[in-house]
């Protein structure tokens, strides 16, 4: 079997640039407008997501088959336009509705400063986005298009710094749209919010989710051989502060081998599927000797998307978040609300997981260790001990509300944690914006879950443009966030998410 190793940099895509005008203006403006329109381009150069110029649209036919054009070519991830003249917008009625990748309006334009003393009308006909992106922002509000709508220079960080959340944004939908997720075994028993539709999730975000008997991975597992788990063992020693127990020689050193085979057992299933996301479920382990702790920890640091006790969910959105992250300092994570510091004033919430935090939120080296766990009735599994970097993060969790997907964000912030020497799993310790009672209150009015992708990398507007594209509600908890007006947008939402599917 052909295998697929994962990939997570957004190098191989591409946005295109649009321009819109008309006939009307003749060849000497419309050179202008070419020429102009290249400057823009020239001006988004350096974002993560290469844009690419495309020859001026002056007409419905061009324009529809330009959208055909965006909605074949794979790497093509979404399509930024901007209405440098006035196009008129019904030449645009055809393209927009064909059009089926994430659209971004910017409203440009190509000087600055405006020449006061020399401005004429040849200046004022060229230079009238304020005037065609009017039009063009009417047909697509007429036609329900879903964009993000960006104003200013290109010279302007602010402009660039949105467009670039939007490209990610844009990258972690074609993520999904391409994610194939392996669950091996279901979810854990008599849990509700990690249940969900999962034929919905396919039509909504793309992702195939399917499951797989748990005993085919420990097939893979008992087919590494020696000389790979040597290989990964020597990696191990090379990144990690490994126990001396662990160690080749030492007297628990087999159970890293244990740990070593299960990582390289689920990497050949991943790469021979084709997957980019999976869950684990402690209740039904099969033939695996260990719960997948360290192996977990290492694929999500390398880009997969993973929950435990069968959250598929949850999977879906680390996987997401580590494209949207790609090469950004930080990382993404299955993280769990565990535990709380209730000192008045100074809350703080404690998060890990039985053992599958992802040490991409730190920057230190982890300990390798070994403990027992006191559920699953498996040997003692292996794990790499952090705490998370404190620094500006987000959580975000994913609700099946029956009739659509709900996702919850909070913006936190994770802080320096005290020595935690009888707590050796990876953990984060935030506080919470706008602060801990406020933030609970709203989540649990929410019936946001106890799983979450924690993201050091990407901050809310990429969830925001993320949700935009998905046309999936997201409630965000932020500096602004109060309760009743949170309670009051979650009614509102409760009607729009139900009229806005029709019947
Ligand atoms: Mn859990």
């Amino acid at each position: 079997m052909t295998r697929q190793p994962l990939a997570t940099s957004l190098d191989s895509y591409e946005v295109w640039f649009v321009t819109g005008s008309q006939n009307l203006y003749g060849e000497e403006t419309l050179r202008q407008v070419a020429q102009q329109s290249q400057a823009v381009v020239e001006g988004l150069s350096g974002l993560p997501v290469k844009v690419v110029w495309k020859p001026v649209l002056k007409d419905s036919d061009s324009i529809r088959r330009l959208a055909l054009d965006i909605n074949a070519r794979d790497d093509v991830i979404g399509v930024i336009a901007w209405m440098h003249t006035f196009s008129p917008a019904k030449m645009w009625i055809a393209g927009l509705d064909a059009l089926q990748k994430p659209l971004l309006h910017l409203h440009t334009q190509a000087n600055v400063e405006l020449p006061w003393g020399d401005i004429d009308f040849d200046f004022m006909n060229l230079n009238q986005a304020a005037h065609g992106d009017r039009e063009f922002g009417y047909i697509q509000t007429r036609l329900g298009v879903a964009r993000k709508t960006v104003v200013g220079h290109v010279s302007n960080p602010a402009v660039r710094q949105q467009v670039e959340d939007w490209q990610r944004a844009a990258a972690g939908w074609t993520a999904a749209r391409t994610l194939k997720l392996a669950r091996f075994g279901d979810n854990m028993r008599y849990v509700a919010v990690t249940e969900g539709d999962k034929t919905e999730a396919e039509l909504r975000f793309g992702v195939q989710v399917n499951t797989w008997g748990v005993n085919e991975l420990a097939e893979a597992v008992d087919a590494a051989t020696a000389a790979d788990i040597d290989a990964l063992v020597d990696e191990y020693v090379a990144a990690y502060d490994v126990a001396a127990e662990l160690l080749p020689g030492g007297e628990r050193a087999q159970s890293l081998r244990d740990g070593a085979a299960i990582e390289l057992g689920l990497r050949s299933f991943l790469e021979e599927g084709g997957f980019g996301a999976f869950t684990t479920s402690f209740e039904d382990l099969g033939a695996l000797k260990q719960l997948p702790g360290l192996a977990v920890q290492r694929l999500m640091a390398e880009g997969y998307g993973f929950g435990a006790e069968g959250d598929w969910k949850t999977a879906i959105l680390v996987r997401v978040a580590n494209v949207m992250g790609a090469g950004l300092p930080g990382g993404a994570s299955l993280m769990e609300d565990y535990t709380y510091d209730l000192v008045a004033g100074d809350e703080k919430i404690l998060g890990a997981h039985m053992l599958e935090v992802s040490p991409s939120l730190t920057t230190a080296k982890p300990r390798l260790e070994i403990h027992p766990l006191g559920i699953g009735g498996k040997d003692d599994p292996v794990r790499v001990v952090f705490t998370a970097d404190p620094g500006p993060a987000l959580v975000v969790a994913m609700s099946d509300m029956r009739d659509r997907f709900r996702l919850v964000a909070n913006v936190v912030e994770n802080v320096e944690a005290p020595d935690l020497p009888k707590l050796p799993v990876g953990r984060a310790v935030w506080r919470p914006q706008p602060d801990f009672a406020t933030s609970a209150a709203c989540w649990l009015t929410a019936g946001a879950a106890h799983h979450t992708v924690m993201t050091t990398a990407v901050g809310v507007e990429v969830f925001r443009d993320f949700a935009e594209i998905a046309g999936t509600e997201l409630v965000v908890i932020d500096d602004e966030t109060t309760v009743r007006g949170f309670q009051r947008e979650l009614r509102w939402n409760q009607a729009y998410y139900r009229l806005a599917q029709g019947l």
